[in-house]
């Protein structure tokens, strides 16, 4: 082959690279416009994402560990090697332009770069179809959960009831050892209450159906925990991954939540909403004893502002008082509920001190990191942030309601 022929063929080779990468900008582009219509991602979300999910989600289940984990590591690490890399090469082409010697081709680092940009390329194609589409789409799916009537005091009150009873009941059905300390099962196990569940859940919301791959304990759980992060669901490889410090009893909430943004519930209400409902219609009294924990004292929250709204500060919280007192028949014990959660609580501190933690001296640097995306999270979240989640549990509730059926 000659030198003209074989720059021809390799012009023809470039030419492909760039042919491919533009289609797949093009394709890219087209559903990220349709992206914007809500109806659009709905669909895409019941019809398209499980597909998708069922496919991904599977492979990464074949790790024992969670793969994302390291892909965001091993990200950050060459984020840093081709930035270096490439001021180091664009200072020494410079160099050598000033000293008007002709500039050297360097065929390392073209073959590098483009491989980067394949795997960008590959990265922002899962950020899209993983990702943004279903989070873009009406809360729950549904457009009527964006409509956001608010509910009167004996609407929540109604609700407050519902829970503390369940709260009461599974307070005292948990197993317990002599000690009355709560017997946990193992993670598998507890998982397995969580599946049962979300699959309960799916005659209502039917993204709920399908697979569901095994959480992953992350590795670095203690940087998650400097960060203030229980779990995360990563979407470019659909694993569950948790904080193994998590208490045992919050665990499975945390749990339902991330199952529920793995089968495309994105936002952040979403996950909560689901992660307390999944919990309180559980099976598994721990699991509703979980959900209760967290539910009841959202709800009592929002029973007393209602009543403040309308009564004033002094006389709201004095008919909160009375609302209590009416009902202690069905109320919680609330010093063996604290107790509990204490005990759970100090059985993850006792985990975190059994094990070593070598970059302990940057948990504050990690902390203030946090703070930043908790606070730019809950700007992108707007009105579909954590707290929005009582208000759908709220419309869940006072829908089964009027439909009869409690
Ligand atoms: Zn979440």
């Amino acid at each position: 082959m000659s030198e003209g022929e074989k720059k021809e063929k390799k012009e023809r080779r470039l030419s492909l690279y760039a042919k491919i990468l533009i289609a797949v900008g093009c394709v890219w582009a087209v559903f990220f416009a349709l992206s914007f219509s809500k109806s659009f991602d709905d669909w895409y979300v019941n019809n398209i994402f499980p597909l998708i999910q069922g496919v991904v989600a599977r492979i990464f289940n074949i790790f024992p560990f969670a793969a994302g984990e390291i892909i965001m590591y091993l990200g950050a690490v060459t984020l840093i090697v081709t930035i270096i890399w490439s001021v180091v090469f664009g200072i020494f082409k410079l160099v050598r332009r000033i000293r008007r010697k002709s500039a050297k081709k360097s065929r390392i680092y073209r073959t590098y770069m483009k491989v980067i940009l394949v795997i960008a390329v590959c990265f922002l194609w899962m950020y899209l179809f993983h990702w943004w589409i279903p989070y873009n789409g009406h809360v729950m799916g549904e457009p009527a959960a964006e409509e956001r009537r608010g509910y009167t005091i004996e609407e929540y009150r109604y609700v407050w009831r519902l829970i503390s009873v369940k709260f009461r009941d599974s307070q005292k059905a948990v197993p317990r050892d002599e000690n009355g300390r709560i017997i946990y099962p193992d993670k598998k196990t507890a998982y397995e209450a969580v599946i049962r569940s979300m699959k309960n859940l799916s005659e209502r919301y039917p993204r709920l159906k399908g697979y569901y791959g095994t959480p992953k304990a992350a590795k670095c759980s203690d940087v998650l925990d400097w960060m203030g992060i229980g779990g995360y669901t990563y979407p470019y490889t659909m694993e569950i991954t948790y904080n193994k410090y998590t208490s045992d009893l919050y665990w499975y909430v945390l749990i339902a939540h991330e199952t529920a943004h793995y089968k495309g519930f994105y936002k952040e209400n979403e996950g909560e909403f689901m992660g307390m409902l999944a919990a309180v219609l559980s099976d598994d009294p721990i699991m509703v004893y979980a959900g209760c924990e967290d539910s009841y004292y959202f709800l009592s929250a929002a029973l007393m502002n209602a009543l403040v709204d309308q009564y004033g500060m002094k006389e709201g919280l004095q008919i909160f008082r009375q609302f209590m007192q009416e009902d202690a028949e069905l109320m919680p014990d609330e010093d063996l509920a604290y107790r509990d959660e204490m005990d759970a609580y100090e059985a993850a501190e006792e985990a975190y001190a059994a094990d070593s933690h070598p970059l302990e001296q940057y948990s504050d640097t990690a902390a203030e990191a946090a703070d930043v995306g908790w606070d730019t999270q809950e700007a992108v979240s707007a009105e579909n942030y954590y707290d929005d989640g009582t208000r759908l549990f709220m419309d869940y509730f006072m829908g089964e309601k009027a439909k009869g059926t409690k």
